[in-house]
């Protein structure tokens, strides 16, 4: 039921209290709207939200999507997702229920609703592409057996549903496929890259190159990509997607591994570790149509953004217990 009272947009975040939802989350109450966070904390956590407990216009609620939710919204964010290899590949099973019955779920929502509702979906649907840049044409290279398919194909599923909600409901969805993002409140143990040579170096252990570090990501700075998930929620209604954010400034995982070093003034040492199967071996988005449709374009330099990142892994590393980050 519409309350009566109120004329603020409320903004249902879920998978709010992880890397990108608490960002989202803060950039949507500066905005002014109500903001409810829903997450069953899987591989987020508290702290990220810790600052918005006492906000009068925020609330957490913890739930996991899977099952179904009855609240009243006025827009949907669907960020409820594991999203580190590491954390997706260590419940498989529970992955696939998360991007599969959590749209649904948050599709049925929507459609009661008939409100908007914005799927954060990955890059990781075109698999090991075969094409560079990615442009959102290309139906992708994906093992649909392998051990990133959990991943991948439940998110390649939930874009298939979000279409045939909007085909058959007509029901309003955006759809946007994030590409490599990284900032402060990653998780120190999320094994994802940026992260975890910032850790390595700065406890000046040995950096993990998997592989001979070739293989190349393209890193976008947090506060940019959620000014695109925000600019796509707030589109015309015909543009619903898919459509790639990313920066497309490409580096090899070695270059990567470089840069944090000299950055942190590391004395780790570089080491080889097997490239995991299924690993991309290119990955750099076009971003056209982010561009043309959303006037979006990431400007944010890797060398700033990994300083402002390892600021941020420093005072953790600080201020934590030693087994939440080594
Ligand atoms: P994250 O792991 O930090 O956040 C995901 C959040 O979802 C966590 O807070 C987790 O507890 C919650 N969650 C997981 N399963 C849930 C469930 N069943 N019910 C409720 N909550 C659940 O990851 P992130 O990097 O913030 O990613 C957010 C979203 O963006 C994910 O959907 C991810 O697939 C997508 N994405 C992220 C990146 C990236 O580089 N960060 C790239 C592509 C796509
Ligand atoms: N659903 C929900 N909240 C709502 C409305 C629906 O969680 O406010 C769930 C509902 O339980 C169902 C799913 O969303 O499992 C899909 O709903 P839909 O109406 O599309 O299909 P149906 O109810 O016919 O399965
Ligand atoms: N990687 C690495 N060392 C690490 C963690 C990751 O060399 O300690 C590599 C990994 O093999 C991949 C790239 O870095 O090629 C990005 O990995 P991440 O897990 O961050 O994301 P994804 O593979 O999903 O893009």
């Amino acid at each position: 039921m519409k309350r009566v009272y109120n004329s603020r947009k409320r903004i249902l975040v879920t998978g709010g209290a992880g890397f990108l939802g608490s960002h989202l989350c803060d950039r949507l109450l500066e905005s002014g709207a109500e903001v409810l966070c829903v997450d069953n904390l899987f591989t987020g956590t508290k702290r990220n939200i810790e600052h918005l407990l006492t906000h009068p216009r925020f609330e957490f609620m913890r739930h996991d999507v899977t099952i179904p939710l009855y609240v009243e919204v006025d827009e949907i964010y669907n960020l409820a997702c594991p999203a580190s290899p590491i954390h997706y590949q260590h419940d498989p099973v529970q992955t696939t229920k998360t991007s599969v019955h959590g749209a649904i779920n948050m599709l049925g929502l929507a459609t009661r609703l008939k409100c908007p509702i914005l799927q954060a979906s990955t890059s990781e649907v075109y698999g090991d592409a075969l094409t560079s840049p990615q442009s959102e044409g290309y139906w992708g290279n994906v093992n649909p057996i392998g051990i990133r398919s959990c991943y991948d194909e439940g998110k390649r599923c939930a874009e298939t549903l979000f279409f045939d909600y909007h085909r058959q409901h007509a029901l309003p969805i955006k759809v946007v496929r994030i590409f490599n993002t990284y900032g402060p409140r990653m998780h120190p143990q999320d094994g994802r890259v940026v992260s975890n040579f910032i850790r390595q170096a700065l406890l000046d252990e040995d950096i993990t190159i998997f592989g001979d570090g070739s293989q190349t990501r393209s890193f976008c700075y947090v506060d940019e990509l959620v000014e695109g998930l925000i600019r796509m929620m707030n589109s015309d209604p015909e543009i619903i997607g898919p459509i790639n954010l990313g920066n497309p400034h490409e580096s090899t995982v070695l270059e990567l591994a470089e840069l944090i070093v000299q950055l942190t003034g590391s004395r780790s040492k570089l080491v080889r570790r097997e490239l995991p199967s299924d690993d991309p071996v290119q990955r750099c988005p076009d971003i056209k149509l982010a561009k043309e449709h959303l006037n979006w374009t990431p400007k944010v330099e890797l060398s700033d953004g990994v300083m402002r990142t390892i600021e941020y892994f420093r005072d953790l590393i600080g201020s934590a217990a030693p087994h939440e980050v080594s």
